[in-house]
């Protein structure tokens, strides 16, 4: 059993984020008056917000090279916010370092069934599948430690590149049998790297989700990995394209996260969100409570943008 959750602390204080920076703000009052304000309403739509199933499951590769970009707080911030309004979603955790398994409450120490099994051939999904916390209709592939010995191993294996999509297929095929376990969104968090396990997540995926960290060496290394999503696309996955990009940590009182988004919007037009997630304490709290921030505070900012970035993307799947 996972340790029981800790008890929160107390909430109620707004912090200084760059969340408000996209909504209109209400005139007179004080800043703390208005973005409280801002903050309750941008609740209230997002509480009334539609968020359709998908016609078909749309599999996500949630992946960048670059170290702490926030692929693992996106992953599973943006897939409990989708499962909280019911769909049903998988993460599969393909990250040696285990974080989103954390985040998501699921177990994941040496003895438990994981990525790795999965990957070796020696389990299915359905086997090794653990329901979090966080909401019923979120399935997890958990990571252990042991993972961390799979790029090795895989490289003397037959299919060493389509392990996790033939895995996938098959999870697929048997969840779809009914309308009410058909998986909407399939999210595989990648480490930081673009060795074999990211490999194989960009094979079993259709679309690549780039988070983009709002600072100076944001862009640095994008032309690496965009080659090898090029590389796997005219080999391996040909319908692997990249489908959205997601401005992390934002800081709207730096010029710096401004020139950033910009840049990367000027790049990215299409793929890029219009929600930036702003840097946020409360972001990077829930983690060491076992949750998502979705759970952990959902008044505050950094729940509020995730939440929106799910919207936006729930919309890109009925286009
Ligand atoms: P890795 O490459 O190691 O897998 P990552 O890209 O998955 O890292 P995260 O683990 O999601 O990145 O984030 C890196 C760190 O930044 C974590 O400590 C996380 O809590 C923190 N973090 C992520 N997003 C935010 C945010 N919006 N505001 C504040 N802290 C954040
Ligand atoms: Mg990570």
């Amino acid at each position: 059993m996972a340790d029981p959750r800790k008890k929160k602390p107390a909430r109620g204080n707004v912090e200084n984020s760059g969340f408000y920076e996209n909504i209109a703000t209400t005139s007179g009052g004080s800043p703390i008056a208005n973005e409280l304000a801002t903050s309750r309403s941008a609740r209230q739509r997002l509480d009334k917000a539609i968020f359709e199933r998908p016609t078909k499951t749309r599999v996500m590769t949630v992946t960048n090279q670059k170290g702490g970009v926030g692929k693992t707080t996106t992953t599973v911030n943006i897939a409990a916010a989708l499962a909280k309004r019911g769909l049903n979603v998988l993460v599969i955790d393909s990250d040696p370092q285990g974080n989103a398994s954390t985040a998501l409450g699921v177990e994941h120490g040496p003895d438990d069934a994981s990525t790795y099994d999965v990957l070796l051939g020696e389990m299915t999904i359905a086997e090794v599948v653990q329901t979090s916390r966080e909401a019923d209709t979120l399935a997890v592939v958990p990571a252990t430690i042991e993972l961390s010995g799979a790029e090795i191993e895989l490289v003397g294996i037959e299919r060493r590149e389509s392990r996790l999509k033939e895995a996938l297929d098959v999870y697929l095929a048997e969840t779809s049998q009914s309308e009410k376990t058909r998986i909407d969104y399939v999210f595989i968090d990648c480490p930081p790297s673009l060795g074999l396990l990211t490999i194989n997540a960009m094979v079993a995926a259709s679309e690549a989700f780039i988070p983009i960290q709002c600072e100076y060496y944001a862009l640095e290394g994008l032309s690496q990995l965009l080659n090898n999503i090029q590389l796997v696309q005219s080999s391996l996955n040909k319908e692997l394209e990249v489908s959205t990009i997601l401005l992390t940590m934002y800081d709207r009182r730096t010029n710096l996260s401004t020139e950033v988004a910009q840049n990367v919007r000027g790049h990215f037009p299409e793929s890029t969100l219009n929600t930036k997630i702003p840097r946020s304490v409360r972001i990077s709290e829930a983690p060491s409570f076992q949750q998502t921030v979705i759970t952990y505070d959902p008044a505050s900012p950094g729940a509020i943008a995730y939440e929106q970035a799910a919207l936006e993307i729930s919309k890109q799947g009925v286009k």
